[in-house]
């Protein structure tokens, strides 16, 4: 905290979700003197809310994007070298039938080609096509009925609240600073950026000056003051069901006309989505409706008709907002998901649009143009190296136990773990973000009542402190609880105090 206050920041990056976690990673790999300050945990936003997919899309390619497919294929490829445990390979299988003129079979073989070639020609696997019979073999409860047979080409597969962490503790173990639960509220400029940042946790507030300031704050930009984006947001679920009801060993593609979904397989659970409709809603509260699950259930039976699903089958759900630059015409899922970078103001900057897979690139660039102002207002700190966020690991000292695409096996280290170096405060922090064991397990409500107990003993929580943490659990409907301040004054360790130590 005090690193953040004492002297000017050479660069304060507003909001914790992939993108602006980047941004702070790379400023700080570069020796600039950064700061983060994020409203409610890191990856609350849109980072835990997404497929999980590290793709260049194919279904980009279809609408004739090359450069944004090429854009995200490399990416795709990098994060797999410096993340391995965040970018497992993941095959796809998209079946075409006699009856879908959106999807024609050919074209899908000359599309997966391309797709390989745009990897620089190293994608994380070759793709083939399949005939109905190897489909079969395959997908066991698909629908037969038309299939023509299918293409299958290879994407990653990552979990996207796990990478944000992690760059986090990348960009912590290079010098920056960060502070979760800290809302950034106005900014005056003089010859610095003079922003008041409320911290939620201490119930104070805060003065940090910064020569440059990044608005990386997704679905909330247009909102933020001095920010100059307009956005058009679009909302997407997912729904987790058992994997035993769709029992997927590799992702299915399933299509309704152009747009696509995945029934993705998880461990022992399948995750199926999903959804894109325009949203005009409170980024904070967005959930998913019953309509929304209603879609997916429906395409998904269409495909798996013996699965018979229904919203009893759902273990859990989540629903997340696209912060797509504005464009008020077209179908949500025709706008294109090329990110944009704009200087409004001097020393200000918005970033805006992007992908979870091209969050690095984005970085790369928003921290080039931030050293591009400071060298040219001679503010530049001596020193400063050139990005080097595509060589350098993102692994953790601990990568397997407590990080992967997996939830790790239930257990107080964990949670011991994620409070002393992972920023977890709340109870929902460790049950939605740094585990995923709230949508994984059917039985996370009681996991959820262990898990307060072990924070508590960590924390050093009172027993009001533990009924308030479990009720505000309770109120996160698809992984969003808009949380308020609990209604005492808490102590928490920011980073300085100690978590008590596990016997
Ligand atoms: C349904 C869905 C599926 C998707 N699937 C994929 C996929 O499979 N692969 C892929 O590559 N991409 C995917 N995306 C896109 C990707 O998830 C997003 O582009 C990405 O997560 C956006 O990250 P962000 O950091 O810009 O925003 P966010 O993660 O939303 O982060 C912004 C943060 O800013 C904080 N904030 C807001 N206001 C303030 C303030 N005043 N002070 C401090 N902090 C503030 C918010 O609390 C939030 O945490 C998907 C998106 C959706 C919606």
């Amino acid at each position: 905290m005090g690193s953040l206050t004492r002297s000017p920041l050479d660069l304060l990056v507003i909001g914790g979700g992939i993108v602006g976690s980047g941004i702070v990673r790379d400023a700080a790999m570069r020796g600039l003197k950064v700061g983060l300050v994020e409203q409610h945990d890191f990856a609350f936003g849109t980072s835990s809310r997404s497929s999980r997919l590290l793709h260049g899309g194919l279904r980009y390619l279809a609408q004739g994007r090359v450069g944004l497919v090429r854009q995200a294929s490399v990416e795709k490829t990098i994060l797999h070298r410096i993340a391995p445990h965040l970018a497992e390979p993941l095959p796809f299988v998209f079946p075409t039938y006699s009856c879908d003129p959106d999807w024609a079979l050919w074209q899908l073989k000359i599309g997966v080609k391309i797709y390989d070639l745009l990897c620089n020609g190293r994608n994380l696997g070759t793709s083939t096509w399949l005939s109905p019979e190897e489909v079969r073999e395959r997908v066991p409860n698909l629908d037969l009925a038309g299939l023509n047979g299918a293409v299958r080409y290879y994407d990653g597969f990552t979990n996207d609240a796990r990478l944000t962490i992690d760059t986090l503790r990348s960009a912590e173990r290079s010098g920056a600073g960060l502070l979760n639960y800290c809302r950034y509220e106005g900014a005056t400029r003089s010859n610095l950026w003079e922003c008041a940042v409320r911290d939620r946790v201490c119930d104070r507030d805060l003065n940090l000056r910064a020569r440059t300031v990044v608005n990386a704050t997704g679905a909330w930009a247009d909102g933020l003051p001095h920010s100059a984006v307009k956005l058009r947001l679009t909302k997407g679920i997912h729904l987790v069901i058992d994997g035993s009801r769709i029992p997927v060993r590799e992702t299915v593609v399933m299509t309704e006309r152009k747009r696509i979904l995945f029934a993705i397989p998880w461990g022992e659970r399948t995750i199926l989505g999903t959804t894109d409709t325009d949203y005009s809603g409170d980024p904070d509260t967005v959930t998913a409706d019953a309509s929304d699950v209603k879609y997916v259930l429906r395409i998904t039976n269409r495909f798996f008709p013996h699965a018979r699903l229904c919203s009893q089958d759902v273990i859990s759900a989540w629903a997340g907002l696209r912060p797509l630059v504005a464009n008020p015409n077209g179908q949500p899922s025709d706008i294109s998901r090329a990110h944009e970078i704009r200087n409004p103001e001097p020393g200000w900057w918005d970033v805006t649009g992007g992908k979870l897979t091209t969050y690095r690139l984005i970085a790369e660039q928003a921290v080039d143009r931030v050293v591009r102002w400071l060298r040219k207002s001679n503010a530049i700190p001596k020193g400063i190296l050139s990005c080097r966020t595509a060589e350098e690991s993102l692994l953790p000292a601990d990568p397997e136990e407590y990080s992967g695409v997996l939830p790790p096996a239930f257990h107080r280290r964990a949670v011991q773990h994620y409070c002393a170096n992972e920023w977890a405060l709340h109870l929902e922090d460790v049950m939605l973000r740094r585990s995923s064991w709230h949508y994984y397990h059917p039985d996370a409500a009681r996991k959820a009542v262990q898990v307060t107990d072990w924070m508590g003993e960590l924390l050093g929580w009172s027993q009001a402190r533990r009924a308030a943490e479990l009720e505000s659990y309770h109120g996160v409907k698809d992984g969003h609880a808009a949380r308020e301040p609990l209604p005492f004054a808490v102590s928490h360790p920011r980073n300085d105090q100690p978590v008590a130590s596990v016997v």
